[in-house]
């Protein structure tokens, strides 16, 4: 089977100035999209942009707060100016907060973790696909969920529940964007080094990988946001053309068994 490729295709990666969405960002443009990364870090966005254009690919950084509904209307309106038309919306952008444990949970810290990771995806889907339709468009909108969509006890609580919530929201999308053609999928990672988990464990990132790669079930591999973005880029590419609703999972099996069982078992 040849490479997922997105030539002609027009994306936006939200949270593309860095982790996971910077790496989604260089892959999908050098896999024949015009990217526009919408972020709020500007220097790195507009560098990170800077370096993929350098490559020869058309890729530029619009600055988007996704929990302003507004910003993100307008970063979708911007893109379908500038280049004719969305096909692909990358909703990447997450944060991960230290609200603390359930009985001393931070209620205006979970406030800001819905608001991103939930509000924040609900309204990039809302505004990619009101473009989509519009034109026409049988387009593609992926969302960045992570294996705390499906389980507890990746992270804290308010994380978890921003992060189901977002499941259904996509499942919901799929059922109703179906009729216009639009596929709504999530790709959902375990653990990577990334600024993200990194600060909130407060290590490095090589400290960072030899945690996760501990209670890895998958051994002789480390997930890294490069393998994320290539699950992201086959549920953006026409590769995927029949998939939507779908939460793939990259975490080499570790939500598909009990751990502490295969442990139990000397495995
Ligand atoms: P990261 O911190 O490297 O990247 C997140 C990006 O989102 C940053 O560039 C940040 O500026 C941007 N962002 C934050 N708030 C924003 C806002 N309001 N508007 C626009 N952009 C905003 O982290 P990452 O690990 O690459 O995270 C990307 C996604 O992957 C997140 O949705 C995260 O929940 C998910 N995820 C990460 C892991 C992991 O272990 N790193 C695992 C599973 C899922």
């Amino acid at each position: 089977m040849s490479r997922p490729r997105l030539d002609g295709k027009v994306a936006i990666v939200t949270g593309g100035a860095s982790g996971i969405g910077e790496a989604a960002a260089r892959l999908f443009a050098a896999s024949g999209a015009t990217v526009v990364i919408a972020d709020i870090q500007d220097a790195l966005g507009e560098a990170v942009a800077a370096s993929i254009a350098e490559s020869g690919a058309c890729c530029t950084y619009a600055r988007c707060d996704v929990t302003d509904e507004a910003q993100v209307e307008a970063t979708v309106a911007a893109a379908v100016a500038a280049h004719g038309r969305l096909d692909v919306m990358l909703s990447n952008a997450g944060v991960l907060l230290p609200t603390g444990p359930v009985t001393e949970m931070d209620l205006s810290a979970l406030d800001r973790v819905m608001a991103v990771n939930f509000r924040g995806a609900a309204a990039c889907v809302k505004h990619a696909a009101r473009a989509m339709v519009a034109a026409g468009v049988r387009g593609a909108i992926v969302c960045t969920g992570s294996v705390a969509c499906v389980q507890g006890g990746f992270g804290p609580a308010s994380y978890t529940a921003s992060k189901h919530a977002l499941l259904g929201l996509v499942r919901a999308a799929a059922g109703e964007l179906g009729r216009h053609g639009v596929r709504v999928n999530l790709v959902s990672p375990g653990g990577v080094a990334t600024p993200l988990s990194c600060a909130v464990v407060g290590v490095g990132a090589e400290e960072m990988e030899a945690m996760t790669e501990a209670h890895n079930v998958l051994r002789g591999k480390v997930l890294r946001a490069a393998d994320v973005a290539e699950a992201a880029l086959f549920l953006a590419s026409d590769q995927a053309g029949f998939i939507s609703g779908h939460n793939l999972v990259v975490d080499g099996a570790t939500t598909a068994v009990n751990p502490a069982v295969l442990r139990s078992i000397g495995l």
